[in-house]
């Protein structure tokens, strides 16, 4: 029997609601609502197997949802939801699940679900069909298939650029490490080898492959695409999953899990800058010792922002061209300012990215009614 742990922190900014449905027996969602000032609120639906499923673990990811879609200027709170299953599920268990998800949020009207683990864009379609209110629809239903395309993986490359604009770093030549080798990774690796970057060394769960003088990053995916791990890759030599974290290298593009970095690990960490693009790849403690050894982190809620820009266009309509657009303009322009706030000061920069979401929630709060 899974099991919902009904604690979570609460602060100035939310949640809103939190909100436990028992959707089918043995199966319990959670959906946390932390902030709507901007808009309805835009974040994933975790589908997960696990024997519990903390409220508290949905309501951090539901934060962060509020401080990227407020950094990244969006008119969108954040939520979050957990589905815990407690047996592997087939496509028609699935499907009566996502259909019992759609129809308890049916009247939860500031919350846009989309895909996030576990969940797809056929997930998103039953959704759609029930209630038709979601992101990340397959594409014949007018969705914009992020992951396909790589949005989130474009958008660290966008900040990368923005970065070798502030003369932060010089993309040609580059030398990359990329840890996890997904929708967020492989693009990122693409987008950053078309600038000219020579991605020395990517992983995957099971391990990972080193190239000094660079991979072919095409190559690479087809070889990943036919089914088999990065590490067997026969262009370059099988490494130690996690070695590669320590390389001497410009980028290190973290897209695979979280708290990836803690602070022995950080301490170990010899690259210049690190791009999220996984959710919280770093501890607090991580980031801090980056801060201190000199090394520039940009934070999710900035680089990773690609997807959820994405989803927001698709929620209105738009095309794929749009969507790129924005994940430009807007992951430039953040990255840019996140450096101007931390010039002449001792910020964090997730303390400066978390001030520029801030900001815009509390422009946003003032329109507000208050009476
Ligand atoms: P994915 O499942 O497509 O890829 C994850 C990759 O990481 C896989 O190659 C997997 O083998 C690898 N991996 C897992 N654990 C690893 C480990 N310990 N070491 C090395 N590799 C490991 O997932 P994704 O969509 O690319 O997402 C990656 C991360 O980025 C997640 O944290 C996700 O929450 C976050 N994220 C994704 C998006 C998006 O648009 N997909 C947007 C924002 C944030």
């Amino acid at each position: 029997m899974t099991q919902l742990t009904m604690s979570w922190p609460q602060d100035d900014l939310g949640p809103a609601r939190v909100v436990f449905l028992r959707l089918i027996e043995g199966v319990d969602a959670v959906v946390v609502l932390d902030n709507v000032v901007l808009g309805p609120a835009i974040g994933g639906v975790r589908m997960t197997r696990r024997a519990d499923l903390p409220a508290t673990e949905v309501a951090r990811l539901a934060r962060a949802m509020t401080l990227k879609n407020a950094a990244a200027g969006l008119p969108h709170g954040g939520g979050k939801s957990g589905i815990a299953v407690h047996t592997d599920l087939d496509s028609d268990g699935r499907e009566r699940v996502m259909r019992a998800f759609a129809l308890a949020i049916k009247d939860l009207v500031d919350y846009i679900p989309g895909p996030d683990m576990g969940t797809d864009e056929t997930s998103m379609a039953v959704v759609h069909d029930e209630i038709g209110r979601c992101v990340g629809l397959p594409a014949v239903l007018g969705g914009i298939p992020l992951d396909e395309l790589g949005a989130t993986g474009y958008g660290v490359a966008v900040c990368a650029d923005a970065l070798e604009d502030a003369k932060v770093l010089t993309l040609a030549g580059a030398t990359v490490v990329v840890q996890g080798f997904g929708a967020v990774g492989s693009h990122a690796a693409l987008r950053l080898r078309e600038r000219g970057a020579i991605v020395v060394a990517v992983s995957d769960i099971e391990g990972a492959t080193y190239a000094p003088d660079g991979l072919d990053v095409a190559e690479l995916l087809e070889f990943k695409r036919s089914g088999q791990p990065v590490g067997g890759f026969p262009g370059g030599v099988r490494v130690p999953r996690d070695d590669i974290l320590t390389l001497a290298c410009d980028i290190i593009v973290p897209a695979a899990q979280p708290d990836v970095f803690t602070a022995a690990t950080a301490r170990r960490t010899r690259a210049k800058v690190i791009l999220q693009g996984a959710n919280i790849p770093a501890s607090p403690e991580a980031e801090a010792e980056f801060h201190r050894m000199g090394i520039l982190s940009v934070p999710d809620i900035i680089a990773n922002a690609g997807g959820v820009i994405c989803a927001s266009v698709e929620y209105r309509g738009g095309a794929r061209t749009q969507a790129f657009q924005q994940i430009e303009e807007k992951i430039r322009a953040n990255t840019a300012e996140l450096l101007d706030r931390m010039k002449g000061s001792d910020l964090l920069p997730r303390e400066a990215a978390t001030q520029m979401a801030m900001a815009r929630l509390r422009r946003g709060a003032a329109y507000r009614r208050r009476l």
